[in-house]
């Protein structure tokens, strides 16, 4: 039995809290590991350490800081493998689906190392007489990231890349559901060179988040994980006076327009909506066909795909999805399906009852998909993170427009159309931060940044690209005289650049 503590200056350490709980294996239901669960002193002690290596970190020249982000790609290459086998083993995607959450993770690494380039400061020469101004980035200090069970390598790795190569110190809370990959990453740094006590991972609940929300060292947070939770985190962490970023859930729609292509949006849509059994915060969860004739020819073509969808252990690589996270998990999704049943809508396809042979234990349902959803139902208001698809009949493109507009969250949404002008207009209408035109996971490339509208993000700064290196750095504006120009005596007017 593997038994995870937390890693700290530089080390594994184990817990001394007292409490654990156990790291499930939900491909075949059997208990893999336990993690410790952190009090508020073992955090304070990771800050502590953080605190003191961070000021030569900090000091450290920027090119010689991503030199380890460097050498860290390198190893990750080195180690791919057993990273996405314990990946797979701990969430359940499938081990082709856990390369990719390391993939997109490296993929903001690599520009990372343009952060000698990112962090550059402004200057204007003669910004009044003898007066030149100039600005400089400078770290926070000590910074936390708070990541949800679903990408346990991406996030973290979205949030640790851009907060070291900016000069911080950066204490981990991964989720406690996977908490395997997220060690194995501390340890490659340290092994690439970053230097002891740089990177913590303090593991644990909300009894270690709290701790985080209100340690005065911790100088920013950026969370990701379900909206109630992302808007305590935020109100609170901004209440201490920190800088807080706050991603939360979804329910991501995909128009799909009279003249789209109705093989490549089926396509694009099973993946979308049941890849990784719908545990994306960018998957597709309501399908919105415009017209009944649109709806019709589309559900003839989707509901075979939705009914063969080959459900699978994580290690077998044929398979399109695993199982569910864990056990409430897989109650909580059926528990949707059933209240969907309930409100009204057509079950069209079932997958409850579906058991994995040779698997029983595990936390496996088959796709689901309902037609006649309508916009009061809860199995439309809410997220329901699992392999289920509603689909909304819009009558008209401005009805489903409306659809995406009105919804409570805005993460990601997608438009499946031949037609230029009906996928601009619906880029510049839509009220959601991330779209995609016959793109149905439209993440934005490392360069770009990622973050929701509405309730799907609270705060202002935007995940990579060039937002993480303002998030993960403060500005500092000098402006400087040299001492010709004091030979003139006091001021006592305010000094303007006129
Ligand atoms: P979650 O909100 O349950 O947990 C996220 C983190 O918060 C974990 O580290 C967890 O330990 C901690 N946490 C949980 N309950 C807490 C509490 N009461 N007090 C303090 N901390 C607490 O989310 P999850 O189930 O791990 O992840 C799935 C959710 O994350 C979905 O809603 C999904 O849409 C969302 N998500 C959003 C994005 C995005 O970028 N917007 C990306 C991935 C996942």
């Amino acid at each position: 039995m593997i038994e995870y503590g937390h890693f700290i200056g530089g080390k594994r350490v184990a817990g001394t809290s007292g409490r654990k709980q156990d790291v499930m294996q939900p491909m075949d239901g059997s208990v893999r590991a336990t993690v410790a669960l952190a009090s508020a002193q073992e955090l304070r002690a990771a800050v502590e350490n953080a605190k003191a290596a961070q000021l030569k970190w900090g000091a450290t020249n920027p090119q010689r800081r991503v030199r380890v982000l460097m050498k860290f790609l390198e190893l990750v290459q080195r180690d791919y493998e057993e990273l996405a086998d314990i990946l797979a083993r701990e969430h359940g995607k499938t081990i082709a689906d856990a390369r990719g959450d390391i993939q997109r993770g490296l993929e903001v690494v690599e520009v990372c190392i343009g952060a000698p380039h990112m962090m550059k400061g402004e200057f204007t020469d003669g910004a009044g007489p003898g007066i030149d101004t100039y600005s400089m980035r400078q770290p926070l200090g000590v910074v936390a990231g708070i990541t949800p069970f679903n990408f346990p390598a991406m996030i973290p790795l979205w949030k640790i890349a851009p907060a070291l190569a900016c000069g911080n110190a950066f204490i981990l809370k991964p989720s406690e559901r996977d908490p395997g990959v997220p060690l194995r990453i501390a340890e490659l740094f340290i092994e690439a060179g970053l230097p002891e006590g740089v990177l913590n991972v303090v593991n644990g609940d909300k009894e270690v988040v709290d701790a985080i929300l209100d340690d005065p060292d911790i100088k920013a947070i950026g969370f990701v994980g379900s909206t109630p939770i992302a808007q305590y985190i935020y109100a609170r962490g901004c209440a201490a006076g920190k800088r807080v970023q706050c991603f939360g859930g979804a329910k991501n729609h995909m128009i799909i327009m009279p003249d789209a292509d109705m093989d490549q949006t089926v396509d694009a849509l099973i993946g979308a909506g049941y890849g990784s059994a719908g545990e994306r915060c960018m998957a597709i969860s309501v399908a919105v066909p415009v017209g009944n004739d649109t709806a019709n020819r589309l559900m003839e073509k989707l509901v075979p795909r939705v009914e063969s969808l080959k459900v699978g252990p994580s290690t077998d690589s044929s398979a399109d999805f695993g199982p569910l996270v864990t056990a409430q998990a897989l109650e909580r999704v059926k528990g949707y399906v059933d209240l969907g049943v309930k409100e009204g809508a057509k079950l069209v396809v079932d997958g409850r009852g579906f058991k994995m042979q040779g698997y029983e234990d595990g936390y496996y349902m088959g796709g689901c998909l309902f037609d006649n959803v309508t916009a009061d139902m809860r199995i439309y208001k809410e997220e329901i993170f699992g392999p289920v698809l509603s689909v909304v009949r819009a009558p008209t493109y401005e009805n489903a427009i409306k659809l995406a507009n009105d919804h409570e969250m805005g993460n990601g949404v997608a438009i499946f159309t031949r037609d230029g002008d009906a996928a601009r207009d619906f880029a510049s209408r839509v009220q959601v931060g991330m779209v995609g035109v016959n793109v149905p996971i439209p993440v934005p490339i490392a360069y770009y940044t990622f973050g929701g509208w509405k309730a799907s993000s609270f705060g202002d700064l935007n995940q990579h690209g060039p937002d993480a290196f303002r998030f993960y750095t403060k500005t500092k504006t000098v402006t400087s005289r040299w001492p010709s120009g004091i030979k003139d005596g006091a001021e006592f007017v305010i000094p303007t650049m006129n």
